[in-house]
C-alpha cells in the first residue's frame, strides 16, 4: 500500500507541515477579506466557493498530517483533501466564468456534479477492513487488478487534471481573443495565477513532503495573483513587466559581454606583450575602454532595446504640432474625424477609432453621435443619463479606459446600457474634448499597436490633442450654425418669392377683371343713360308731367351717374396698372387745386353738417402736373374724409412746403394734408387701404353712397389717388391713432407732390 501521508519534518516538537498548511489557509482568508473590501458590490458567490474549497482543502491537509490525531481521522481527512482538491478546478472554472463574465452552460454544471460524485465514490475505494467500511472488499471479490488506493488516486487526479486543463485552456482562449490591452492584461494575471495554482496543486499529488510544501508555496503565489484582478483595478502590465525584464536582461548580457571582451582583449594583449605596459596604465586603459564602450555601445544599445521592446511616442511635441496643422482648417466633422485619426494612427499605430459628439437632449441626457475615423463603428447613437458617472468623469476632463469603465468601482452604478454601448465601439481609451468646461465630445481610440496600453505620457499627449480638437469643433459648430441659418434664410427667401409670385398673379387677375368688367359694363350703361334721356324728353313733351315718374327717372339717372363714376375709376385703375395713365402737365397753383377739388363737395359737407376748414395757403411754390387728375385724387381723399367722419365733424385742409432736406432727397415737395375727425384707421390697415378693392372691416359695417357716413365704394378711390400721385413722382400715406367709431380719433392723409420746374421735366 502506498504511504498516504508524507512525512513533514518536526522541528523542536513543532509540526512544520501543520503550521504551513494552516498558515496558508489563513493567508487565503486574508486575500478573501481584501477582495471583499476592494469591491463595492460584494464578492461574487463563485469567488466564495473557490476560496472556501481552497481553505477547506488546506484545513483537511493540516488534519491529515497532524501527528497525534487518530489514524482513521487522519486517513479520512487526507482522503477528503483529495476529493476537495479534485473539486478545486471546478470552483476555479466557476470563478473564471464569473471573471470573464460568461455563464457556464447547464451541461457543464451537470458534468461538474458528476465529477464531484465520482471523486467522492473514488475516495471510499482505499478503505480497508482495518481503516473502515470497505468498497475495496467488493473490489477484491471482483478481482479488479491493481491497488484500489492507486485507482482512487488516479481517478481523482484525472478529474482534477481535466478540470485544470479546461480552466487554463479557457483562460488561454480568452487571452488570445481579447484585443483590449488592459482587459487582456487582467486575463494574463488570471492565466498566470491559474497556471501557478495548477503547478502547486499538481505538486500536492506527489508523495514527497518537500515538494508538497513547495507546491503550497507556489499555489499561494498563484492564488494571490489570481485574486489581484478581483481586488485591485490598476494592475501593472504583465507584458510591460516582462518586456522590461527582457530589456534589462538582454542589455545586462550585452554589457557583461562587452566588459568580458575588453578584459579578454587586455589579457591577450598582456600575454603577447609581457611587461611592456605598466600595470597602472594597463588598468587605466581598461577602465577607459570600458567607459567608452559603455558610452558608445552599451548605453545606446540598451536604449535601442528599450525602444524596441517598450514603444513610446518618439517626439510628442512634433506629434501635437502635426495634429494641429492637419485638423485646424477643417469645416465638417466627418473630415475632422478622418484627419484626426489619420494622424493618431501614425502616432500610436491604432487601427480603430471614432469621434463621439455629444448633443444635449430636451430631457437633459446627452446623445452621443458616432463619427467614423478609423475602422468599423456602429451607427446608432448612444445615450447618457445626466448623472452618469462616466459622463461626470469626462466633464471633469478625465480620460477613461474601457477597462476602468468596465471594472472601476465608481462606474458600477452607471447604466449597464451605457457601458454596453461603449463596449460595442471596440475602443480602448476615451479622451474628453471640452471647451470652456463644456463637454463637446470624445476622442475614442482603439488599442495601440503591439497591444500596448496607453501610458500616462500618451494620455497627456492625447489630452492636448483633444484641446486642439475642441477649438476646431467649436469652429465647425459656428460654421454649421451659419450654414443652417443660411439654408433657412434661402428657404424663407424662396417662400417669399413664391408668395410674391402668387400675389403678382392675383393682382394680374384683378387687373384683368377690372379691364373686362369696366368695358363690359360700359355699353349697357350707355344704353341705360340713352333710354333715360329719351324717357326724359318724352316726359317733357307731355302736357301733364307725371311727378312720380319724374322721381323715378331722377333716381335712374343718379344711379347711372354713380355707376359711370365707378366704371371710370375702374378704367383709370386699369390704366395705372398698365402704367398707361396719360398725364397732361401744366403749372398748378396749390390753392386752385384745392379749391377745384373741394368746391363740388360743399353741398355734401353742408348736408352732413360738417365743417370744412381750408387753412391759408400763401407763398407755396407752383407745381407742375395734370390738374384734372390731381383734382380727382385730392377730391377723393376729401370725399373719404366726409364719408368717414360723423355728422357735425370737421375736415381741415392744410398745405406747406417740405424742404429737400426734410424730405431726405434732392427735391422740395408741397404737402397737402387732409385731416378729419372721423372713425380713424387701424395702423395695420393703413398701408392696405391703398390696395385695390381693399376695405377695412366686414362689409356690413359700410353703407353705400358717395357721401353717406361710412358709405363705402368699391375700394378703388385710394388706389387711384395713389396711382395718380405716384405718376407725378409724389407720395400719399395716412396717419391715424387707430380705428374707433365711438371716440373718433380721426385720420390725416398726407399728399406730397414734387416741386419741379418746367425745365427739369
Ligand atoms: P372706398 O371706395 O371704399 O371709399 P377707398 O379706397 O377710397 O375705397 O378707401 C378704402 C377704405 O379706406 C375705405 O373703405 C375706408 O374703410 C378706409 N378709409 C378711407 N379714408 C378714410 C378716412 N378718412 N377715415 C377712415 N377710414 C377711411
Amino acid at each position: 500500500m502506498v504511504n498516504w501521508t508524507p512525512g513533514f519534518p518536526i522541528w523542536n516538537g513543532v509540526q512544520i507541515g501543520v503550521i504551513l498548511a494552516l498558515g496558508w489557509g489563513v493567508w487565503q482568508v486574508g486575500l478573501l477579506a481584501r477582495m471583499v473590501w476592494g469591491r463595492e458590490e460584494g464578492l461574487p458567490w463563485e469567488a466564495w466557493v473557490y476560496s472556501g474549497l481552497g481553505i477547506l482543502w488546506q484545513g483537511l491537509w493540516a488534519v491529515a498530517i497532524w501527528q497525534g490525531v487518530p489514524p482513521l481521522i487522519r486517513f479520512t481527512a487526507w482522503n477528503l483533501a483529495g476529493v476537495v482538491l479534485s473539486l478545486l478546478p471546478m470552483g476555479a472554472l466557476l470563478w473564471i466564468g464569473r471573471f470573464l463574465e460568461r455563464r457556464l452552460p447547464r451541461w457543464a454544471l451537470l458534468l461538474m456534479g458528476l465529477g464531484a460524485g465520482v471523486a467522492l465514490i473514488a475516495a471510499t475505494l482505499p478503505y480497508r477492513p482495518e481503516t473502515g467500511p470497505a468498497l475495496s472488499a467488493w473490489w477484491n471479490t471482483r478481482r479488479i487488478p491493481g491497488d484500489p488506493v492507486l485507482w482512487s488516486w488516479g481517478i481523482r487526479e484525472g478529474i482534477w487534471g481535466i478540470g485544470t486543463a479546461l480552466g487554463l485552456g479557457w483562460l488561454g482562449w480568452a487571452y488570445l481573443h481579447i484585443h483590449r490591452p488592459l482587459h487582456r492584461n487582467r486575463v494574463a494575471y488570471e492565466f498566470l495565477g491559474a497556471g501557478l495554482v495548477a503547478l502547486g496543486e499538481g505538486l500536492a499529488w506527489t508523495p514527497r513532503s518537500d515538494w508538497i510544501a513547495l507546491g503550497w508555496g507556489i499555489r499561494g503565489i498563484g492564488i494571490t495573483i489570481l485574486a489581484l484582478p478581483m481586488g485591485w483595478l490598476e494592475l501593472p502590465s504583465l507584458r510591460q513587466v516582462g518586456r522590461s525584464l527582457l530589456a534589462w536582461g538582454l542589455s545586462g548580457i550585452l554589457q557583461i559581454g562587452l566588459v568580458w571582451g575588453i578584459l579578454a582583449g587586455a589579457a591577450a594583449a598582456r600575454a603577447s606583450l609581457p611587461g611592456v605596459v605598466p600595470v597602472g596604465l594597463e588598468w587605466g586603459g581598461i577602465a577607459l575602454a570600458i567607459v567608452l564602450a559603455q558610452w558608445w555601445i552599451g548605453w545606446p544599445l540598451h536604449r535601442w532595446l528599450r525602444r524596441r521592446l517598450l514603444p513610446a511616442v518618439d517626439e510628442p511635441a512634433a506629434a501635437v504640432r502635426r495634429y494641429g496643422q492637419t485638423i485646424s482648417n477643417l469645416l465638417d466633422v466627418e473630415a475632422l474625424a478622418q484627419a484626426a485619426f489619420t494622424v493618431l494612427q501614425e502616432t500610436f499605430g491604432l487601427r480603430q477609432g471614432v469621434l463621439l459628439l455629444f448633443e444635449e437632449q430636451p430631457d437633459a441626457s446627452l446623445q452621443a453621435r458616432v463619427i467614423r475615423g478609423l475602422g468599423e463603428a456602429p451607427d446608432d447613437p448612444g445615450r447618457f443619463a445626466p448623472d452618469s458617472p462616466i459622463l461626470q468623469a469626462w466633464q471633469e476632463g478625465r480620460s477613461l479606459t474601457q477597462y476602468e469603465i468596465d471594472f472601476g468601482k465608481a462606474f458600477q452604478r452607471a447604466d449597464p446600457a451605457e457601458r454596453r454601448w461603449l463596449q460595442r465601439l471596440g475602443v480602448e481609451l476615451f479622451v474628453p474634448i471640452r471647451a470652456q468646461a463644456v463637454l463637446l465630445g470624445c476622442l475614442a481610440l482603439g488599442a495601440r499597436s503591439g497591444a500596448e496600453a496607453y501610458s500616462p505620457a500618451d494620455r497627456d499627449l492625447l489630452a492636448s490633442m483633444a484641446e486642439q480638437t475642441a477649438a476646431v469643433l467649436q469652429n465647425i459648430h459656428l460654421v454649421e450654425d451659419l450654414r443652417r441659418l443660411n439654408a433657412r434664410m434661402a428657404e424663407l427667401n424662396e417662400d417669399l418669392a413664391r408668395a410674391a409670385r402668387r400675389l403678382e398673379k392675383l393682382d394680374r387677375v384683378k387687373t384683368h377683371f377690372i379691364e373686362i368688367a369696366s368695358h363690359e359694363l360700359r355699353t349697357p350703361l350707355t344704353h341705360i343713360r340713352g333710354y333715360a334721356d329719351l324717357l326724359a324728353e318724352t316726359l317733357s313733351g307731355q302736357d301733364e308731367p307725371d311727378g312720380s315718374l319724374e322721381r323715378i327717372l331722377q333716381g335712374l339717372r343718379r344711379a347711372a351717374l354713380r355707376l359711370e363714376e365707378i366704371i371710370s375709376a375702374m378704367l383709370d385703375i386699369s390704366q395705372i396698372d398698365a402704367e398707361a395713365l396719360s398725364i397732361y402737365p401744366i403749372s398748378i397753383q396749390i390753392p386752385t387745386l384745392v379749391r377745384m377739388a373741394v368746391e363740388p363737395l360743399e353741398g355734401a359737407i353742408a348736408e352732413r353738417r360738417q365743417k370744412l376748414i381750408v387753412e391759408p395757403m400763401e407763398g407755396l411754390p407752383v407745381i407742375y402736373g395734370d390738374l384734372t387728375r390731381l383734382v380727382q385724387a385730392l377730391r377723393h381723399v376729401v370725399q373719404n374724409a366726409i364719408k368717414f367722419t360723423p355728422d357735425g365733424g370737421t375736415i381741415t385742409l392744410r398745405a406747406r412746403r417740405v424742404s429737400a432736406e426734410e424730405a431726405g432727397g434732392s427735391t422740395d415737395y408741397v404737402e397737402i394734408a387732409v385731416q378729419d375727425t372721423g372713425i380713424g384707421i387701424d395702423p395695420e390697415d393703413q398701408a392696405l387701404i391703398f390696395e385695390k378693392f381693399y376695405r377695412v372691416g366686414p362689409i356690413e359695417r359700410h353703407s353705400t353712397g358717395a357721401i353717406k357716413f361710412k358709405g363705402a365704394g368699391p375700394g378703388l378711390g385710394l388706389p387711384l389717388a395713389r396711382g395718380i400721385i405716384e405718376a407725378h413722382g409724389g407720395r400719399i400715406w395716412v396717419e391715424s391713432p387707430g380705428y374707433d367709431e365711438v371716440r373718433c380719433p380721426g385720420s390725416t392723409f398726407y399728399i406730397w407732390l414734387p416741386v419741379v420746374s418746367r425745365s427739369e421735366d
